[in-house]
C-alpha cells in the first residue's frame, strides 16, 4: 500500500513520462513532415527537367525516323521508355506526399468502365512481348469514380503482374459484377509472395526481401498508392498469392454511387 507522498511521487513520475512521450511523438511527427516535404520538393524539382528531356527525345526520334536512321531512332525510343519509367516513379513520389498531407485531388465522374479497362490493357500490352493479357469481362455500365486514378490502380497491378512473372506468358484480367460491386482481378503465374509478407505489400515503401527482389526495379509505393485510391473511392484492394506459383490482386468499387 502506498502512502500519500509515495502516491504523489508516482503520479508526478507518470506525468513526466507522459510528457516525454508526447514530446517524442511530436518530434517523430515533425521528422515525418520534414521527410515528406523533402520528397515532395525533390520530386517536384526532378519533374521539370525530365519533362523537357522527354520532349526533346520525342522530337529527335521523329527527326531520326524521317531521315531513315532506324537504329538511332530505336535507341531514342528506348530512351523514351526509360523516361516514362522515371516519370512514373516521380509521379508516385509526388502522389505519396500529397496523400500523406491529404492533398491528393479526386475528380469523380461517371465513366464507361470497360472502355477504361480496354484502354489501359491495350497500352500495357505494347510494353511486353512475352506476356499475353487475357481478358474475361462481364458487361459493366458506367462507374462513378476518378477514371484516371482507377486507371492508375489497374496500371500498377498489371505492371506488377508483368514485372514479377518474368518466366510466364499469360496474365488473366477479369471483371465481374458481384452484388452491388464491380470486381477486377489481375492474376499472374509469377514468383508469388510468401504468406507472412502478403499483408505488408500494401505498406508504404515495403518490398518483399529475398526472392531476387533486387532484380526487379521499384520503390514499393505502387500498392500503397493503389490501396489508398481504392479506399477513397469506397472499395477494397486485396491479394492472394502462393510463393513460386503466382499472385492474384483484386479490387472492388461500388456500382451504386
Ligand atoms: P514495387 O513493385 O515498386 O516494389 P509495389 O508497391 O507495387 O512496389 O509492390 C510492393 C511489393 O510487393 C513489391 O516489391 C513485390 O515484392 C511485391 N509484389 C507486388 N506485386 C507482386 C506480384 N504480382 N507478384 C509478386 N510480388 C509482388
Amino acid at each position: 500500500v502506498l502512502d500519500i507522498s509515495d502516491r504523489k511521487f508516482a503520479e508526478e513520475e507518470l506525468m513526466q513520462i507522459n510528457k516525454k512521450l508526447e514530446i517524442a511523438l511530436e518530434e517523430q511527427k515533425e521528422l515525418q513532415r520534414q521527410k515528406d516535404d523533402f520528397i515532395g520538393i525533390a520530386s517536384h524539382e526532378l519533374k521539370t527537367p525530365v519533362t523537357s528531356i522527354k520532349a526533346y527525345t520525342q522530337v529527335l526520334a521523329k527527326i531520326l525516323n524521317q531521315k531513315g536512321d532506324v537504329r538511332e531512332a530505336s535507341m531514342m525510343q528506348k530512351m523514351d521508355a526509360q523516361l516514362n519509367r522515371l516519370t512514373s516513379l516521380i509521379g508516385d513520389l509526388l502522389d505519396v506526399t500529397k496523400m500523406n498531407s491529404g492533398r491528393l485531388q479526386f475528380n469523380d465522374a461517371h465513366f464507361n468502365f470497360l472502355d477504361m479497362l480496354n484502354f489501359v490493357i491495350e497500352d500495357l500490352q505494347r510494353t511486353t512481348e512475352r506476356h499475353t493479357l487475357i481478358q474475361n469481362f462481364e458487361n459493366i455500365g458506367s462507374v462513378f469514380a476518378d477514371q484516371e486514378r482507377i486507371g492508375q490502380v489497374l496500371t500498377n497491378l498489371i505492371s506488377n503482374a508483368i514485372k514479377y512473372s518474368p518466366g510466364a506468358t499469360e496474365i488473366n484480367i477479369s471483371c465481374s459484377v458481384q452484388g452491388d460491386e464491380v470486381v477486377v482481378c489481375v492474376e499472374d503465374h509469377g514468383i508469388g509472395i510468401p504468406e507472412d509478407k502478403l499483408n505488408r505489400v500494401f505498406e508504404q515503401f515495403y518490398r518483399v526481401s529475398g526472392n531476387m527482389q533486387h532484380t526487379f526495379p521499384g520503390l514499393g509505393l505502387g500498392l500503397y498508392i493503389s490501396s489508398e485510391i481504392i479506399k477513397r473511392e469506397g472499395g477494397r484492394l486485396w491479394a492472394n498469392s502462393v510463393e513460386g506459383k503466382g499472385s492474384t490482386f483484386c479490387f472492388s468499387l461500388p456500382l451504386s454511387r
